[in-house]
């Protein structure tokens, strides 16, 4: 296979990334949620500037694809009325926060990001690396405890509990303020620990290899406090919830036309998951590319754009996976990925396929970029899909 280009920091919407479509304009919602105004707003943008399609992404965000350079300027302008910029591209980078979805008016989270979110734009604010986050999830079940994040912010034992990504113990907060400042001091003291090379550095690989009482040993004593860690938990199934009605879209996508009906409904949480919460909705509205059934068989598959959409992908990568999603057993996860970056998804999956100059190569139980047992093309596995469940032969004894 040959080796994808890793880019080492995501688009945002000041900052683009040019893909084979256009460029791709990543917008972050302010507190993880779009208001109606900001989602038909959005939807028109993306359908004057960009091709009318919407990518929902694994850090709970929205892209707008196809994009033209000229109309770029004009797209930010209207990004910048609706409220969804920020000053800069640096500032937009920094304000990498993501908000679970499950939280109740009055609660604490949405006052715990208006500070952190001050907190990063300021002049003080931490020199973090390209991908480096933040999640905030007070609820119960903390549904974001298993999503990408360098700094944690939960409901603790008697406070917020605020802890790096991968340590046993964190610092308890009393209030939103305190919580924002514990997970700035935290960030700022990752930046002082010499991980972040070429910038580039993770909280979960800063302590690689060192066992759970010497990680301990090196944090600031703050962050020391032991705590009941949470599980990490299921993803939330599609459904009415107590906030409203959890809605997921093929392969993460949606037409500009499907965002504004769906802001008709309400505002919009969005979900690492790619699904989308329309607060207060009890009923599925019935949409283009939505999907409302817990058990519909294209939430098996996973696919990212493939070709031509990207321009590191070596076949298109969506036709397959719909071809093959009912064929994958339920509670499993066909990976269908344009190339060994595996963008999609970044964790194992039961079964993979990486499109490589010679076919798909199968990967069982493993990334994108694990070792192949077999490849076959396109056509022959849709023919046969049988070929995807061949497991690698056993070693000989
Ligand atoms: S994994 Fe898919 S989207 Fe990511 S670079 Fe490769 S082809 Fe492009």
């Amino acid at each position: 296979m040959s080796a994808p280009i890793v880019q080492g920091w995501c688009p945002g919407a000041l900052r683009p990334m040019m893909s084979g479509d256009g460029l791709v304009v990543r917008v972050r919602p302010r507190g993880g949620r779009l208001t109606t105004v900001q989602a038909k707003g959005i939807a028109a943008l993306a359908g004057r500037h960009g091709n009318g399609l919407l990518d929902l992404s694994n850090r709970a965000n929205l892209q707008i694809r196809g994009v033209n350079e000229a109309g770029h300027p004009a797209l930010i302008d209207g990004l910048r009325a609706l409220g969804c910029l920020d000053d800069s591209a640096e500032a937009e980078a920094r304000r990498n926060i993501m908000v679970g979805p499950f939280w109740a008016a009055g609660d604490a989270t949405q006052a715990v990001y208006a500070a952190l979110e001050a907190g990063l734009s300021g002049t003080n604010a931490p020199k973090l690396p390209g991908k480096f986050g933040f999640s905030i999830d007070l609820s119960p079940q903390n549904a974001l405890c298993g999503a990408a994040a360098d700094i944690r912010i939960e409901a603790g034992n008697g406070g917020i509990l605020v802890r790096g990504d991968g340590f046993e113990t964190g610092a308890l907060a009393e209030c939103p303020a305190e919580a924002a400042a514990l997970a700035l001091a935290l960030a700022h003291w990752f930046t002082q620990t010499g991980h972040i090379q070429n910038g580039r550095g993770r909280m979960a690989t800063l302590f690689a290899g060192l066992a759970p009482a010497a990680r301990h040993a090196c944090l600031p004593a703050a962050f020391q406090t032991t705590q009941a860690l949470p599980a990490s938990p299921a993803t939330p199934q599609i459904g009415p919830c107590a906030q409203g009605y959890l809605l997921g879209f093929a392969f993460g996508q949606m037409t500009a036309q499907t965002l504004a009906s769906l802001a008709d409904l309400g505002d919009l949480r969005l979900t690492p998951w790619r699904m989308v919460l329309v607060e207060g909705l009890a009923t599925a509205p019935t949409l283009p590319s939505l999907i409302t059934a817990p058990h519909d068989p294209l939430l098996r598959v996973v696919a990212c754009t493939g070709a031509p959409g990207c321009l590191q992908a070596l076949a298109p990568t969506r036709a397959l996976a719909v071809a093959l999603a009912a064929h994958v057993p339920q509670g499993q996860t066909l990976h269908v990925s344009g190339c060994a970056k595996g963008c999609a998804m970044p964790a194992p999956a039961e079964y993979t396929l990486v499109a490589t100059t010679n076919g798909f190569a199968a990967l069982h139980k493993a990334t994108a970029a694990g070792r192949p047992h077999s490849t076959h093309s396109a056509a022959d596995l849709m023919a046969n899909p049988d070929l995807l469940f061949e497991k690698p032969n056993a070693p000989q004894l």
